[in-house]
């Protein structure tokens, strides 16, 4: 936003029209105070556009949680945001549209964060579709000494990998390197029925019941709990005084539930 703000603001303007709407509500995390001050100077001859200053909590980037930060409006569970009037796009997806439509440039890079306490050089990288992730790890300063545990994506929905030798793609957000410290887990312990992980999660679950279900392999238990609404964001796992591995039981859980509503569609 500080440095392509313009084309967002244009981008914005394409979607509108694309999408035959008139309000466009950039959601901007109030521990951004430039970022604000910028699109709102940018914005403020833009008809429909509205720069809106949010809470800093996590998750708010979730497309429900930024819909309900920005409109007040509630997607309800298993449906869409269209249901409730609303389309979410991040800016990269806004600065893309941008490129396409004016630049007649495809997507063939993305922005890519490389960090870690130990890494040399941390920032953000600019890095085409197919580089080696070798390669801009090396741009960075190399893979850490002490690295315990390489993560793809950031530090609550990232997931391991288990080698670099891959290239960057669309979807590659981030590389998080943690130090042997930081990746050992704690034993996990009973569950203690405390009730944190319901209330940290951000989509209404009960991660604790869902983490019994999957180990239990009830999935129609799981479907019927909702737990295809699961963001991923971590919040459940990361609150948990236990520490139990809520968030992995969630996952794998969503895999074999996900296959077998796609299955009960095809038939
Ligand atoms: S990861 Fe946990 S807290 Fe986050 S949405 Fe899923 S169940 Fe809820
Ligand atoms: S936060 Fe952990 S200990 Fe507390 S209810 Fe949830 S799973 Fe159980």
């Amino acid at each position: 936003m500080l440095e392509h703000g313009e084309e967002i603001i244009i981008g914005i303007q394409i979607l509108m029209r694309a999408l035959n709407i008139n309000k466009a509500v950039i959601g901007i995390e109030r521990n951004k105070p430039d970022a604000i001050a910028r699109m709102r100077e940018l914005s403020k001859d833009a008809a429909g556009i509205v720069v809106k200053p949010l809470m800093v909590k996590y998750p708010q980037g979730g497309e429900k949680q930024l819909i309900d930060a920005c409109t007040g409006r509630q997607v309800p569970s298993g449906a869409l945001p269209i249901e409730v009037g609303a389309v979410v796009d991040n800016v990269a997806t806004i600065y893309a549209v941008y490129e396409a439509v004016q630049k007649n440039k495809p997507l063939i890079s993305r922005i890519m964060t490389i960090t870690g306490k130990s890494v040399a050089h941390p920032g953000n990288y600019s890095v085409r579709f197919g580089t080696p992730l070798s390669e801009v790890i090396a741009l960075a300063g190399g893979v850490p000494e002490d690295t315990g545990k390489i993560i793809g994506g950031g530090p609550m929905m990232g997931r391991a990998m288990n080698s670099i030798d891959m290239p960057a793609h669309k979807r590659t957000s981030g590389i998080l390197f943690l130090t042997e410290a930081e990746s050992r887990r704690v034993e996990p312990e009973n569950c203690i029925r405390c009730g944190k992980c319901v209330s940290a999660c951000p989509m209404g679950l009960e991660p604790y019941l869902l983490s019994k279900m999957v180990d239990k392999q009830m999935w129609d238990e799981a479907e019927d709990h909702a737990i295809m609404d699961c963001i991923d964001c971590g919040s459940c796992m990361f609150t948990c005084p236990s520490h139990r591995p809520l968030l992995d039981y969630i996952r794998s859980g969503k895999a074999k539930v996900g296959g077998i509503i796609r299955a009960r569609q095809t038939k």
